[in-house]
């Protein structure tokens, strides 16, 4: 059953004249992306403004006066142009006032720098139903987003010194220090970013990243 937000949210816009809906849905779309984001900044994940996709122009798009990158990519106009820029931390927000300022102004996707507030494991959305549906990494109970092509598991930050295993599979990536990925709610090229498993339906607990990849390239292997 929708909630009674969302049912108002949907008749309010359908009720106004178009330009005026637009804007009314860009304003809601701009809260719920703060409040997620506020959300991350809470539990010590702190975050990036990224571009964010325009269907009119289908590519991503930011207001980095002019910045030509069609990809997703941060939108923080002091944030290195390499495609892997260290200390991305430097130029994350984590404070409630430096979310809410910046959602303010443009519905941006969030973007989590990895290594900081937690490692993710990226994984081609085609291993859905086989990797992840394993019933040993589904026991690490790890925060799972779909975004696009691909789905995000998030690990605790492997510490500097940690022994943390390879993948054993090629096209499996592991975002730590120096990286980044984007989270919901986000539209997409396809459709609509969305958690498989939301950080606080286990209360932001973190598997920690060596166990999880442990799992993962067991059920690869098996
Ligand atoms: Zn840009």
């Amino acid at each position: 059953m929708p909630s009674l937000e969302s049912w108002f949210t949907k008749t309010t816009a359908s009720l106004l004249p178009n330009p005026l809906a637009k804007r009314f849905d860009m304003r809601q779309r701009r809260r719920s992306l703060a409040i997620a984001a506020l959300r991350c900044v809470a539990h010590g994940w702190p975050v990036l403004p990224g571009a964010w996709w325009s269907a009119e122009h289908q590519r991503y798009i930011c207001d980095i006066p002019g910045c030509l990158t069609a990809g997703l990519h941060p939108a923080a106009a002091e944030v290195p142009r390499t495609s892997h820029p260290t200390n991305l931390g430097k130029y994350a927000l984590t404070t409630r006032r430096g979310v809410i300022d910046t959602w303010r102004r443009r519905a941006y996707t969030i973007l989590i720098p990895t290594g900081i507030g937690c490692d993710v494991v990226e994984l081609p959305r085609e291993y859905i139903h086989t990797t992840l549906a394993d019933t040993h990494v589904d026991r690490c109970g790890a925060p799972t987003a779909v975004f696009d092509d691909s789905v995000y598991l998030f690990a605790a930050p492997s510490r500097q010194l940690e022994t943390v295993p390879d993948l054993a599979h090629s096209r499996f990536v592991i975002h730590k220090a120096g990286s980044w990925v984007p989270i919901p709610p986000a539209l997409t090229p396809d459709s609509q970013a969305s958690w498989l498993r939301n950080p606080s339906k286990v209360g932001w607990r973190l598997p920690e990243t060596a166990t999880l990849l442990a799992e993962i390239n067991r059920a690869q292997i098996a």
